[in-house]
C-alpha cells in the first residue's frame, strides 16, 4: 500500500512467479492445467461478471492462442481458491459482457483490479510488439508471454512502460494549484501531470512539467504513490510539491495550449460542492492525491 491509502490497480494479489515462467515448458503446464482461469481482454476491454471480474476456464475457450501468464492466487476469492493459475487470453466473443478497465478499475477487488491490470498491459503490448524495434524480423513469445525474442538479432523484447508524474503543488497559504484542460466540459479541474523525458529524472519532471503547463517554478518534490494506467502504457508517479519560495502564487500562467486555466483552491472551496468544480474521477490516483490533501490539517 503506498502514502495515498489503496489504489485502484496499484495492488497484486496474485504472484507472478517471475522466476519459474521463464521456463519454456512453463506455460505448457499451466494450459494443461484444469485448474487455470482466464481473464479476457478485448483491447482495453475486460470481460465482467456484475462486478466482478469474469474468470472463466481455459480449458473451456475456443480460441486461446494467445495466452499469457499472469500469476498464481494467493487468496481464497469469490470461490476461487489459493493456488490457481491465471492466463490473460484475447477474446472477442459478442456473449461476453465486456467494460473499458478504467470505468470499473474502482469497482473491482483488489484481486480483480490487479489481474485485469496486467492483462490489459500485456496484451496490449502484445498488439503493437509483433516485430523486432531493432531488425524488423517477426519476434516469437517467451517467458509465458513476458518477453519476445528475436531469433536473428538475438534481441530480448519486454513489455514497455512509459513513466509520467502527476504532481500536487501547495503554497503558504495552505491552498492547493489545479489546471483545466483545453479537451474537458467547463468547471472541469486536476494536477499537472506528464510524461518523463529520456535522460530525465522524476524529481526534474516534476519541476519542468509544472513549469510547462503552470508558469511556476516549484521545490522539494515529494514521492507519493504509483498507479499503473496501462492506457495503453503510462506508470503514473505520484508526487507532491511546494511552490518555491521565490515565486509569487499570482504568477502561474497556463500553457494555453493543452492547460487553459490555472487556479488555486482552498480547502473549503473544494469541500463545497455547490462551487460547480469537478474533480478527477474515483479510479484515479489524481482523485487519491487531492483526497489526501483535503482531509490534512
Ligand atoms: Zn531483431
Amino acid at each position: 500500500m503506498t502514502a495515498l491509502g489503496s489504489l485502484p490497480l496499484s495492488e497484486t494479489a496474485f504472484d507472478r512467479n517471475g522466476i519459474e515462467r521463464v521456463d519454456e515448458r512453463f506455460l505448457d503446464s499451466v494450459r494443461a492445467d484444469s485448474r487455470t482461469l482466464a481473464v479476457l481482454v478485448r483491447g482495453r476491454d475486460v470481460a465482467v461478471d456484475g462486478e466482478t471480474l469474469a474468470l472463466l476456464p481455459l480449458s473451456g475457450l475456443t480460441d486461446s492462442q494467445s495466452v499469457v501468464y499472469l500469476g498464481t492466487t494467493t487468496g481464497d476469492e469469490g470461490g476461487v481458491p489459493a493456488g490457481t493459475p491465471i492466463v490473460a487470453a484475447r477474446a472477442d466473443d459478442e456473449q461476453q459482457a465486456w467494460v473499458p478497465l478504467r470505468d470499473v478499475a474502482a469497482v473491482l477487488s483488489v484481486r480483480d483490479a490487479g489481474l485485469a491490470a496486467a492483462a490489459v498491459a500485456v496484451m496490449g503490448w502484445h498488439e503493437t510488439s509483433r516485430f523486432c524495434p531493432r531488425c524488423g524480423t517477426e519476434t516469437r513469445v517467451g517467458h509465458a508471454g513476458w518477453m519476445r525474442w528475436c531469433e536473428p538479432c538475438q534481441a530480448e523484447h519486454f513489455p514497455r512502460t512509459d513513466p509520467a508524474v502527476i504532481v500536487r503543488v501547495t503554497d503558504a497559504d495552505n491552498r492547493i494549484l489545479l489546471g483545466s484542460n483545453a479537451a474537458w466540459e467547463t468547471g472541469r479541474y486536476s494536477l499537472f501531470a506528464g510524461f518523463v523525458e529520456a535522460g530525465e529524472s522524476l524529481e526534474a519532471a516534476v519541476v519542468r512539467e509544472v513549469y510547462e503547463e503552470a508558469g511556476v517554478r516549484v521545490a522539494d518534490p515529494r514521492y507519493l504513490g504509483s498507479q499503473p494506467w496501462p492506457f495503453p502504457r503510462s506508470l503514473m508517479l505520484g508526487f507532491a510539491a511546494q511552490l518555491d519560495a521565490e515565486q509569487a502564487a499570482s504568477d502561474t500562467t497556463p500553457d494555453g495550449d493543452e492547460i487553459l486555466e490555472v487556479r488555486w483552491f482552498t480547502r473549503d472551496e473544494l469541500r463545497d460542492p455547490s462551487s460547480g468544480v469537478l474533480l478527477p474521477g474515483r479510479s484515479s490516483i489524481a482523485h487519491a492525491i487531492i483526497e489526501q490533501w483535503l482531509v490534512g490539517e
